[in-house]
């Protein structure tokens, strides 16, 4: 069993700036498994972006030209999932061999790894074995390499040998032909003028278009409405409000500083004024909340603290929020501000 998912192929993946390196990347690793230099294969980019795809797609057309290879599409929360498992069934060396065969292996989200020094451990001396032995590793991420957490160096470095490819945000040209795709697989109709709506409105997130444009068919047929732009604009409003954007520790940090009308580097300084060390705490507190960094990172991009004090400032913030009113204002304020 592969895995792989059949309607996820090159041809149903729309070409554009954004993908053009990734997708030209995996097509040559599809003709030649093992057999280019790009092993292993890195596609990297952000949520929706289209790596599940992509690497679906390398998978089901290795398995179109040599049916004979054995391919294999794991997710990385799998992979260690089922690491674990062998671990406490003693079949450690059985899992290992599992993996040793495969002719092409496809880690999807391999950030799963971070922290989890047993999986890397395994999956270092597997992805060894493959690549001595020629065979092909695929790999996604939503980071590139040089930006990963907590990834041992010496598989970091593994991940650089062959070729990390991005995945970018699609311009207007391909989310217009993204959507045409999807419309005219499904068979249905819609006026250009909605369509090019939908894309102009919809932007950093493949799988959001799509949803926008299901719901536009669905909300049409079950209500027995033509789709007009109206409808488009209705349906498109909900999507743009409900996507979360996504912060940053910078912006995290402008928008504590400006709330308390002060400077980044203010709230940086090591200074121990009480009102200076609570803005940096709630800096470090949402940072904690609204990104994936890890306790280290954000201490680190917040005045090279380290990780314990980030640790301490968000349960000092969680402290002060239940006992003390102003405080908890601050708190929800910025809670709203951020989360626009
Ligand atoms: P990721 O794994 O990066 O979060 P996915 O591979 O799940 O993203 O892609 C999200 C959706 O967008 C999928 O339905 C996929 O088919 C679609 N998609 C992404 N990029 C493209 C593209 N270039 N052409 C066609 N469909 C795409
Ligand atoms: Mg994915």
């Amino acid at each position: 069993e592969s895995q792989l998912n059949p309607s996820y192929t090159f041809e149903n993946f729309l070409e554009g700036d954004s993908n053009r390196l990734a997708r030209n990347a995996g097509i040559a690793v599809a003709n030649k498994p093992g057999g280019t230099s790009f092993n292993p294969l890195l596609i990297f980019g952000g949520v929706g972006l289209g790596k599940t795809h992509l690497a679906h797609a390398i998978g089901v057309d290795i398995k179109d030209k040599y049916p004979e290879k054995t391919v294999l599409y794991i997710s990385a929360e799998k992979f260690t999932q089922q690491y674990i498992d062998s671990v406490k069934k003693n079949n450690r060396n059985d899992f290992i061999h599992f993996y040793q065969i495969i002719d092409v292996l496809i880690i999807d989200d391999a950030q799963f790894f971070s922290g989890k020094t047993g999986t890397q451990d395994v999956f270092f001396h597997i992805f060894n074995h493959l690549h001595q032995n020629g065979k092909q590793v695929i790999l996604t991420s939503d980071k590139a390499p040089v930006d990963m957490q907590d990834i041992e160096q010496r598989l970091l470095s593994r991940f650089k040998w062959g070729l990390s490819a991005e995945l970018q945000s699609p311009d207007f040209e391909t989310r217009v032909s993204i959507l045409k795709n999807k419309l005219y697989r499904d068979g249905v109709e819609m006026p250009e003028d909605i369509i090019e709506y939908v894309a102009k409105h919809i932007k950093s997130n493949v799988r959001e278009l799509e949803g926008a444009i299901i719901s536009l068919i669905a909300q049409s047929s079950f209500n027995k409405k033509e789709i007009t732009l109206n409808l488009a604009k209705d349906i498109v409003e909900k999507f743009v409000k409900n996507t979360k954007r996504e912060v940053s520790i910078d912006y995290i940090q402008k928008v504590v500083s400006d709330y308390f009308q002060m400077d980044v580097g203010t709230l940086q300084s090591k200074t121990r004024k009480r009102h200076i060390v609570q803005a940096r705490q709630l800096a470090m507190f949402f940072a904690k909340k609204y990104t994936k960094a890890s306790l280290a990172s954000i201490g680190s991009q917040i005045g090279q603290r380290d990780h314990a004090t980030v640790l301490h400032a968000c349960k000092t913030v969680d402290n002060l929020s239940s006992t003390d009113k102003q405080f908890r204002k601050y708190v929800d304020d910025l809670a709203k501000k951020l989360s626009l």
